[in-house]
């Protein structure tokens, strides 16, 4: 297992896709720094596996809307495991459904915020502590981006799909920015998955009304999210930089 012993942050890891990533990344000899904002009981759940399983893990709250909170975690980071070798930002935030005009600021803001800023901000923190310019080692980072970058999320949150664009951008921007610095960043973007997500964008039954557009006539399982994203973290995605993988089931 060639992640023996690195350290992975994973940002929203205490449910859905990001659980999945801190178990299969513990699984793969990662420890693994479990990052929640609301949920301590499902963030303590995959530690808990995570440990049974023999594997080092440990919860950290914070909000990735909020700098202070950011740099906060990242520094308590350090303080447990040592020098940060892979970050994956996954977490990520819907909102009701609703048209574009029916918007409001705090909204758009609060979207933004998590799913935009706060990528960019934790990124920049891995960045300062994995870059070779600035005595690091270097290091992975997977950001966890949408097909509704592609789709655009009409009628549904066009907001959520702009942030999601933003992503892909930051991705393939940072990527060429510290493409000498020994690391390399890369997105998956899913597709329809089985999470809570749906639930707390108040359409619990979203994967059944939307089955039938993807060409697989299923939602993909967290799991299958995690395997892309454990593959581009991995020393076998050692020329993949700048790549953004579509694991959708077709669409
Ligand atoms: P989920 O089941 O709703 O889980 C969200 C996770 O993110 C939870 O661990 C949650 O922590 C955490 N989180 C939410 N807001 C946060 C914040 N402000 N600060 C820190 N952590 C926060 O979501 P998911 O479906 O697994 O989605 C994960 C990522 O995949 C997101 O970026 C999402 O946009 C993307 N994605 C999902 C789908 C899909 O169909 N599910 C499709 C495409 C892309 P708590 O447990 O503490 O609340």
């Amino acid at each position: 297992m060639n992640a023996e012993g690195k350290v992975l942050l994973v940002t929203g890891g205490s449910r859905g896709i990001g659980a999945s990533v801190a178990r299969l990344g513990a699984a793969r000899g990662y420890r693994v720094a479990v990052n929640y904002v609301s949920q301590p009981g499902a963030a303590a759940a995959v530690v808990g596996e995570i440990r049974a399983a023999g594997g080092d893990a440990e919860a950290f709250k914070a909000d990735v809307g909020d700098e202070a909170e950011i740099v906060a975690m990242f520094e308590a980071v350090d303080r447990r495991f040592g020098a940060l070798d892979a970050l994956v930002n996954n977490a990520g935030i819907v909102d009701m459904k609703q048209r574009v005009d029916e918007y409001s600021g705090e909204r758009i803001a609060r979207m933004m915020a998590v799913n935009v800023t706060g990528t960019i901000i934790c990124a920049r923190e891995a960045v300062k502590r994995m870059s070779t310019l600035r005595g690091g080692r270097g290091g992975a980072i997977v950001n966890v981006s949408s097909m509704a970058a592609i789709i655009g999320g009409f009628n549904e949150y066009v907001d959520y799909a702009a942030s999601k664009g933003a992503v892909d951008t930051f991705t393939v921007g940072l990527s060429r920015e510290v493409a000498l610095e020994g690391i390399r960043v890369n997105a998956v973007r899913p597709g329809i998955t089985e999470t809570d997500i749906h639930a707390s964008g108040g359409q619990p039954d979203r994967i059944a009304a939307f089955v039938n557009n993807i060409p697989m006539k299923r939602a993909g399982m967290p799991d299958e999210i995690a395997h892309a994203v454990l593959y581009l973290l991995s020393d076998d995605a050692s020329y993949t930089t700048g790549g953004i993988l579509n694991v959708s089931g077709g669409r």
